[in-house]
């Protein structure tokens, strides 16, 4: 048996029945990231020795009849997760040699049910990016097309889902960082509600919009992932206290999905640069869901057009001041040769920062400074609830919204580096779903000419990714498209 190709739910049956055992599962991904990640580079960091005990511990673990969901099923992390004891660099120089102290509450469930980390993805750096080209360390390849991007920020983790390194991953998503590299791996994303997921040691890009969620290789293991990582946590003021479902009864085989209605935003359809092949797949996934049952109809979310600019002045405003944090003076990299304090920070800052994040740096202290915030943050912020107003007024209309991941499949590398304004772009349908804090799912839906994978985007009601399971479920198996990986 090829264990590299397993799901966790296949894993998880193999090892509860004792057909397998979790150090051979882990040694088989262990090995055929030894064999392909140096062409890859979807991890920054891979713990061998801390994963095989790990293993082992779930092995005695089963023997004993301790069936927790996760145990021994290895899982790869977003090097913006915090784990106790190994390395956590958030993709930045200023944090290359940064161990923290203790773990992030999904790391933490995540090994109270014994699962296995692996090791921690590549990503853009602190998760500012579109194509996992803004690492300090190291870009990383799509397995689908080693000249491609994966897309990005969770990029390393998508890549490894795809290149079969792990039977499943966390990302994060700020505004489409799950979603994006999701659809151009050809694997399963979904960033849940703003609120379902603790983000105590996820190390913050923009708070209001950051979110943890699955990448995986099949929308069942979403849900079975989602059963786990969603609590409320008193470790982080907002995670919601709502309840959380069993999302594995969202999925039920040959479930027609009739009486569900999927709205689709007239501007979405208008948007300029949409490549055809994005056009045509999303055409023919439309077509899938109406055999499904369900009915189309066409709803309108006339404030998306200003997403991509109002996104862009928030994120970095927020960015700006999480980040004020990395000054060299309690954690990370320090230049050790500065004269006074004020020079520390400023060489500390200056080397530790990739370009990028010095951009958003600069143009969120910009933004939010005296004179400018009201026209600025003040005006972005409006623009913020008109666009979330928008979607509760089309939730009236339809149980979930279909539109495209990305406006086109990934790109070449570099290809998109040059100009950061192109670079936005690409995250047009997937980032007001995180200024209106709703979930949003992507599903594989076909391949371009080109043969690279291209997904559809399912949106719905904050705290309703049940509706999305399950109509990305029946969509999955409806289309059948699960059993196609890359060869590397
Ligand atoms: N590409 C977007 C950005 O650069 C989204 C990133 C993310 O979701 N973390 O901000």
């Amino acid at each position: 048996m090829d264990l590299h190709t397993l799901t966790m739910a296949q894993a998880q049956d193999l090892l509860s029945r004792g057909e397998i055992c979790s150090v051979e599962l882990t040694q088989a991904l262990l090995d055929r990231i030894d064999l392909y990640d140096d062409r890859i580079g979807a991890f920054i960091t891979v713990d061998k020795s801390c994963a095989l005990a790990q293993a082992k511990a779930a092995d005695e673990r089963i023997a004993k009849g301790d069936n927790a969901p996760f145990t021994g099923i290895p899982i790869a992390l977003k090097d913006l997760l915090c784990t106790k004891g190994i390395k956590t660099t958030c993709g930045s120089k200023i944090l290359g040699d940064f161990v923290p102290q203790y773990d992030a509450t999904v790391v933490a469930k995540l090994k109270k049910d014994n699962a296995v980390v692996l090791g921690k993805t590549n990503l853009d750096e602190f998760g500012m990016g579109s194509s996992t080209e803004n690492s300090a360390f190291k870009i990383t390849r799509n397995p689908w097309s080693e000249d491609h991007v994966p897309g990005g920020s969770s990029g390393g983790s998508a890549a490894a889902v795809a290149a079969q390194f792990c039977c499943g991953a966390l990302g994060t998503d700020t505004g489409g960082s799950i979603r994006q590299p999701a659809s151009h791996c050809g694997v399963v994303g979904l960033k849940p509600t703003y609120g379902r997921v603790s983000r105590f040691g996820l190390v913050s890009y923009a708070s209001s919009l950051d979110q943890i969620g699955p990448i995986t290789r099949d929308v069942r293991d979403a849900a079975m992932m989602m059963n786990l990582i969603c609590s409320h946590d008193p470790k982080d003021s907002t995670s919601a206290g709502v309840q959380v479902p069993d999302f594995t009864k969202a999925l039920k085989e040959n479930q027609s999905l009739e009486g569900m209605k999927a709205g689709i935003p007239r501007e979405y359809l208008e948007v300029e640069g949409i490549d055809p092949g994005v056009r045509s797949i999303f055409e023919q996934a439309r077509k899938v869901l109406e055999n499904l049952g369900v009915e189309i109809v066409e709803i309108s979310l006339p404030h998306t057009q200003y997403a991509v600019a109002a996104y862009y002045i928030l994120a970095p405003c927020e960015a700006s001041s999480n980040l004020a944090r990395f000054d060299g003076v309690r954690y990370g990299a320090r230049d050790s040769d500065s004269q006074d304090l004020l020079e520390m920070y400023k060489k500390t800052r200056s080397q530790g920062f990739g370009p990028e994040v010095q951009r958003r740096i600069i143009i969120g202290t910009y933004a939010l400074s005296a004179g400018y915030y009201d026209a600025y943050y003040g005006r972005a912020s409006q623009v913020r609830t008109l666009i979330t107003k928008d979607f509760s007024k089309a939730f009236d209309q339809c149980d979930f919204i279909l539109s495209p991941v990305a406006p086109t499949p990934a790109f070449k590398i570099g290809e998109n580096t040059k100009d950061p304004l192109t670079m936005y772009l690409s995250d047009i349908f997937t980032l007001s779903a995180n200024m209106a804090g709703i979930p949003g799912l992507c599903v594989p839906a076909g391949f371009s000419p080109k043969g690279l994978p291209v997904g559809i985007q399912m949106m719905a009601k904050r705290f309703d990714e049940m509706s999305l399971l399950r109509a990305g479920f029946g969509f999955e198996r409806a289309l059948d498209l699960k059993t196609s990986f890359p060869v590397l």
